[in-house]
């Protein structure tokens, strides 16, 4: 765990002053608690789960140096809470009753519901993470489902973040290779950010991108020893996780830890979620949507750029009234269509906006090229490295089956206006050759998913 490196972050991140990593780090909660709020009320947050593992340590600790504390807030195991915004709501309104500051003890669903009703309540928070299961301990913004449909709402990372090593070492291993998934997705994230970085889309930060991208590999060198439970690896993970959500604080986006892997993770969570199939973890589906991005980056990889055909591109083009006919017609799911209508509107380019980058892609291609094979680890290498850490690599192991693969290369571009290589493959023309490659005798997806 490097230290030194994670506060020299927190310079330059807007919300969180305090990262506690460390065996017993839960004996430094009412240090940290009163650096950051002094004298304030506490109300600790927990499921009946992480109020066991560290919920009561904490709530005791706190008791004991004399912290004056509002009852804690306990949420039942079954049925699993959702991070939707009812949810959040319901949280928010019973933080107004208090005045007290929420330390919420847990991980992905708990902190994202705690981070959004706290910033609507009005104040800050604390966060004790449980599980090194994803990147979002130190993000700015929630993911949150509302409506149907899965968002990054905005709001402020946590003032004070706190872990304890006993305790992450202590999650069941399933979370560690869900953390796992999340870190590794950093790779095509990277690539995509990288792409538009270079058609002038979206400038990559350089303050988040380092962050991220420096150490990447070699925090997701050894899956096998994360799986076999290794308490340093564990760590070293647990550091990566945090480096991605300071990011994403610093950049007030996701930007830095999203890319086409997360569009697939959210178009398979929002499906799942509207067709009542049981939700699948964060990082699972981010594994495998890296896997699917990479290998299309692959297919991609093979083209000449200067042998597109920017005329006829230009001519097949959609109106905007036939992208908005496509992308209604494309999901199942009234509500998820028109927020996918409505982020697929907003990226829109006209035949001549068209013209103008596909002139930019051929110009640029070469050097996009060459950062993209610097950047990208193959399919092949995304799914060892996934499989020793214990994550799944088939996507019927999620609930997503070959048909429904092959329809998300084009659905996922549709719900989120971010630039991926799933709009630069449609924009060239190239996404259905590229499909068509990969789902065909000998194609990725038919070697190592056929069913
Ligand atoms: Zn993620």
């Amino acid at each position: 765990m490097d230290h030194e490196r994670i506060n020299a972050a927190l310079h330059e991140a807007s919300d969180t002053r305090r990262v506690v990593i460390g065996a017993g780090a839960i004996d430094a909660v009412e240090a940290t608690f009163t650096q950051c709020f002094e004298n304030a009320l506490a109300v600790v947050i927990a499921d009946e789960n992480t109020f066991a593992v560290a919920g009561q340590a904490i709530q005791q600790r706190l008791q004991a140096a004399g912290r004056a504390l509002d009852p804690p807030i306990i949420f039942p195991r079954t049925p699993p809470l959702y991070a939707d915004f009812e949810n959040v709501l319901a949280l928010e309104g019973r933080l107004r009753n208090f005045d007290s500051i929420a330390v919420v003890v847990g991980s992905g669903t708990l902190n994202d519901i705690t981070k959004l009703a706290s910033h609507r309540a009005g104040r800050q928070y604390m966060c004790v993470g449980t599980a090194a299961s994803m990147d979002g301990y130190t993000a700015f913004g929630a993911a949150i489902t509302k409506d149907g449909f899965k968002q990054t709402m905005a709001c402020p990372a946590p003032r004070a973040l706190l872990a304890d090593l006993d305790v992450l070492a202590g999650a069941p291993s399933q979370m560690n290779a869900t953390g796992y998934g999340d870190l590794l997705g950093k790779i095509t994230a990277g690539a995509d950010w990288a792409l538009a970085d270079a058609l002038e889309i979206e400038l990559i930060d350089p303050r988040a991108w380092p962050l991220v991208q420096d150490s990447l590999r070699d925090w997701t060198a050894r899956p096998e020893l994360l799986h076999a439970g290794d308490r340093q690896t564990i760590a070293h993970l647990f550091e990566g996780l945090i480096m991605a959500g300071v990011a994403m604080q610093i950049s007030a986006s996701s930007r830095p830890a999203s890319g086409s892997e997360h569009r697939f993770s959210h178009l398979w969570e929002m499906q799942a979620l509207g067709h009542g199939h049981p939700a699948v973890p964060h990082g699972f589906k981010v594994g495998i949507g890296s896997i699917a991005a990479a290998a299309l980056y692959e297919r991609l990889l093979t083209r000449d750029m200067r042998a597109l055909d920017v005329d006829a591109l230009c001519r097949a083009w959609p109106s905007r009234d036939a992208v908005e006919r496509m992308v209604r017609q494309g999901h199942d799911i009234p509500q998820l269509a028109e927020n996918a209508v409505a982020e697929s509107l907003d990226k829109y380019i006209t035949p001549v906006q068209l013209r103008a980058r596909l002139t930019r892609i051929q110009e640029r291609w070469p050097a996009i090229r060459a950062k993209l094979e610097a950047q990208l680890m193959t399919a092949g290498q995304l799914r060892e490295l996934l499989g020793a850490a214990g994550c799944p690599t088939d996507p019927a192991a999620i609930g997503v089956d070959l048909a429904r693969m092959r329809e998300s290369y084009w659905l996922a571009r549709t719900i989120r206006s971010r630039y991926t290589v799933l709009d630069l493959v449609n924009e060239t023309g190239l996404l259905d050759v590229c499909v068509a490659e990969l789902f065909e005798a000998g194609g990725y997806w038919e070697r190592y998913a056929a069913v």
